[in-house]
């Protein structure tokens, strides 16, 4: 009865268990919170297949509106948005950044005055890396859905976000739900190219449009492998970028009389030092605990080596076996170092005077450049090549806290919706948004709500990026859980 009750709620909404609190929702269309009497124990929420089902149709939506970054044309998908939320009565503000470029943002008030520090901010990027069309077996802004799949550019980088961000928003709006916080929606422009319009942008000229002490944005995944989710990754922390400059001087001339001080021998020499480096191992206490968690999902043949990772005798020999075994783990353990850009010369037969190297470096959270760069000149050991750190590095952001109630939220949940799996906290190698709102002490949890097998996985960014629709409704539905139980008063 409680049960089929419940479900009938939902299909308006959010099932809300309030009868005693207050701080509704603003602009609830007055209607009395219909769920009184259930104890605050049962679940807030029921079935949202129907709800991912309107999700799936925004998503498909926003696939077809091109925000290829650059230019990213965000504008256009901000409308959109907006024009979803004023059907539900919210009011989208949206906030201008550039030429053709805005983000939207729209708020779910607990109160009349604004507590930032409580607030939860659900971001999500509508700006896409570019496509190859050639490589494309279907139209990459098509919105086509075959075989199970959407496939399209954005279909899970990052547009599934921004609609199932939606989705838990409107959830809560249709539910007529007490808060006990503001929930706040973001989505954001520019987050490929981190440029003119990026996050730290909209940060700098709206940050009070949508300050929040939490958020919930991309970055962490649901690990499927043999056809079976095998953990959850939150992540709380990542790498930071910083680029360095190698450039080795030399005497220039004719090649046809050589010396033995041309440039770009001694920055060949240079370079294949630095590339070959491997920086000490670190293991911070978060990549500790993803190892410790991941020990008991894989197979025995990995997990022995996870487990004696910090062994004070077999340690080292298991961080080798590791480190070889899976690149991305070597790139948790420490700083990683790689040379991707080569410049000299202008003719084959004329020996240059300077020859320049690009190399970027993914330090862990709390080393510094300083002290790498200082172990990379004594390698070189080279006076004539000189090594510069560059000013569009990242900034080192501090880690979000695994002992906050957000992070028990997310927990709890994800492992209730897939089965009881372990939910692992994960220190990402490349970059998020995240870091930028860290800085600005929110605790951003990394998160992407949807089953995705390493084959899909690895398409985003790639050719034929598709989303699995059975896996969207799943995190549609983990989603509006964990903003549910976070954020409505029970
Ligand atoms: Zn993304």
């Amino acid at each position: 009865m409680l049960r089929a009750k419940r479900v009938s709620f939902w299909m308006a909404g959010v099932v809300l268990l309030c009868g005693w609190c207050s701080n509704p929702v603003q602009g609830q269309v007055g209607q009395q919170p219909a769920a009184m009497g259930i104890p605050p124990s049962q679940a807030l929420v029921g079935d949202t297949s129907a709800l991912a089902r309107e999700a799936q149709d925004w998503l498909v939506e926003l696939v077809k509106i091109n925000t290829t970054n650059p230019p990213g044309n965000e504008q256009a998908a901000a409308k959109y948005i907006a024009g979803i939320l004023a059907k539900e009565g919210i009011n989208a503000e949206l906030l201008d950044i550039a030429p053709g470029r805005s983000a939207v943002v729209a708020r779910l008030r607990a109160s009349a005055v604004p507590d930032p520090a409580k607030a939860l901010l659900l971001v999500a990027h509508m700006d896409v890396v570019g496509v190859d069309r050639s490589k494309w077996t279907e139209d990459p802004f098509g919105g086509v859905i075959k075989d199970g799949y959407l496939w399209g550019r954005g279909s899970i980088d990052d547009k599934s976000m921004v609609a199932a961000n939606l989705a838990a928003f409107i959830a809560l709006k249709r539910g007529h739900v007490f808060l006990n916080r503001d929930v706040i929606f973001l989505a954001t422009t520019d987050e490929e190219q981190f440029g003119e319009a990026s996050l730290k942008m909209l940060i700098a000229k709206y940050w009070d449009k949508f300050a929040a002490g939490y958020a919930i944005n991309e970055g962490g995944q649901v690990v499927v492998k043999n056809g079976k989710v095998q953990y959850v990754g939150v992540q709380v922390s990542e790498k930071v970028s910083v680029n360095l400059s190698v450039t080795a001087t030399g005497k220039g001339g004719h090649a046809s009389v050589p010396t033995k001080d041309n440039p770009v021998v001694r920055l060949a020499a240079a370079v294949e030092k630095i590339g070959n480096y491997q920086a000490p191992v670190r293991l911070t206490s978060i990549v500790r605990r993803y190892f410790e968690g991941l020990s008991g999902v894989e197979d025995d043949d990995v997990a022995k080596w996870l487990r004696v990772i910090d062994a004070p005798d077999r340690g080292e020999h298991a961080q080798r076996v590791l480190s070889d075994m899976n690149p991305m783990w070597n790139s948790m353990m420490r700083d990683t170092i790689a040379p991707t850009m080569l410049q000299a010369g202008v003719r084959v037969n004329v020996i240059p005077s300077e020859a320049k190297a690009m190399v970027n470096v993914r330090l862990l959270p709390g080393n510094t450049i300083t002290q790498l760069v200082g172990d990379l000149n004594k390698l070189v050991n080279d006076p004539q090549v000189k090594l510069e750190v560059l000013s569009d590095g990242g900034l080192a952001a501090p880690d979000s806290s695994m002992e906050t109630p957000l992070y028990a939220v997310i927990t709890q949940q994800s492992a209730k919706e897939f089965g009881g799996v372990p939910v692992l906290p994960f220190l990402s190698t490349g970059a998020t948004d995240s870091a930028q709102l860290r800085l600005h002490n929110v605790q951003a949890y990394g998160l992407r709500p949807i089953p995705l097998m390493a084959e899909d996985q690895a398409r985003v960014h790639g050719d034929n990026e598709r989303l699995p629709l059975a896996g969207f409704a799943r995190g549609v539905d983990l989603m509006t859980k964990i903003v549910a139980e976070f954020s409505v008063t029970r």
